[in-house]
C-alpha cells in the first residue's frame, strides 16, 4: 500500500502538538501519553512514525497485527491490543503483545496469564463500559472490583489501570472514569495502577483535561480507514 510520507508526517506532528498543548493547559505533570492506532494501516507507516520517535502502536485485529509485527520485527517497538478478544485468540495475544486494554472478563485474564508464563509480565487495564450501552464491550463498572481481585490473583499480568470508548453523545463519561479510577486506587492501593487510557481523534485534548493519561489515535494520523 502507498502512502503520502511527508502528509503523515505532517499530521503526526500535528497531534503531537495538539497533545502537548492539551498536556500544558491542563497543568499535567505527568503528560499524558501517545498510543498511534495503527489498525489497517501498513507496516511502512509504522517504520515511518517510528523513526520519529514513536514507540507505542495499538492495533486491533490479530492476524493483521502479526503480520506487520513480522515486517517489523528488529524494531523496539511497544505493541498495544486494543480489539475485542476472542477466547482462542489468547494465546497469540498473550505471546506478542506488550499491553492489553480490552480486558473484561475474569475467564480472559486467566487465559491471558497462563499463556504470559515465562515473559516479562503482560500489562492489562480493565475495560468499563462506562454509558452502559448495549453494542459496547466491557464490564459494567459494579463489576470491576470482582475483576481487580481475579487480575490480582494473576502473577503474570500487570494490572495498569481503566480503558473506556465513551458513547459519542457529550456524556460526562471521561469524569466518571476518572471518579471509579480513583476510588479503585485508594481501595486497592496497588503501586501499578497508574493509567487511563481514554480520548480518541475527535475528543483527545478533552480526555486529557479529565484525567487520561493515554490517548488513542488513528485518523488523525493515519488518515480515514477503508474498513474497520
Ligand atoms: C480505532 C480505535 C481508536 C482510534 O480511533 P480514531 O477515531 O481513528 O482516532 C481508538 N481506540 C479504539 C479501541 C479503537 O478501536
Amino acid at each position: 500500500m502507498d502512502f503520502d510520507k511527508n502528509l503523515l508526517i505532517a499530521n503526526y506532528q500535528a497531534v503531537k502538538q495538539q497533545l502537548d498543548t492539551a498536556n500544558h493547559v491542563a497543568n499535567r505533570t505527568q503528560p499524558a501519553s501517545l498510543l498511534a492506532v495503527s489498525k489497517t494501516k501498513p507496516a511502512a507507516m509504522i517504520a515511518a512514525l517510528f523513526e520519529l520517535g514513536q514507540r507505542d502502536f495499538g492495533e486491533n485485529y490479530l492476524q493483521e497485527a502479526l503480520g506487520k509485527m513480522g515486517e517489523l520485527g528488529d524494531l523496539p517497538i511497544v505493541w498495544h491490543y486494543i480489539g475485542s478478544i476472542q477466547r482462542n485468540k489468547t494465546k497469540d495475544i498473550a505471546k506478542h503483545f506488550d499491553w492489553v486494554h480490552t480486558l473484561e472478563r475474569d475467564i480472559i485474564a486467566k487465559r491471558l496469564n497462563e499463556q504470559r508464563a515465562g515473559l516479562p509480565p503482560l500489562n492489562v487495564l480493565i475495560q468499563v463500559n462506562i454509558d452502559d450501552e448495549d453494542s459496547k464491550s466491557g464490564c459494567q463498572p459494579q463489576d470491576v472490583p470482582a475483576l481487580i481481585d481475579a487480575i490480582l490473583a494473576c502473577d503474570n499480568l500487570r494490572l495498569r489501570g481503566l480503558m473506556v470508548i465513551p458513547s459519542k453523545d457529550g456524556s460526562d463519561a471521561f469524569v466518571r472514569t476518572k471518579a471509579l479510577f480513583d476510588e479503585m486506587a485508594a481501595r486497592y492501593q496497588l503501586p501499578s495502577w497508574d493509567s487511563i487510557s481514554m480520548g480518541m481523534s475527535g475528543d483527545m485534548a478533552a480526555a486529557v483535561t479529565h484525567g487520561s493519561t493515554m490517548v488513542r489515535v488513528g485518523t488523525a494520523i493515519f488518515g480515514s480507514r477503508n474498513y474497520d
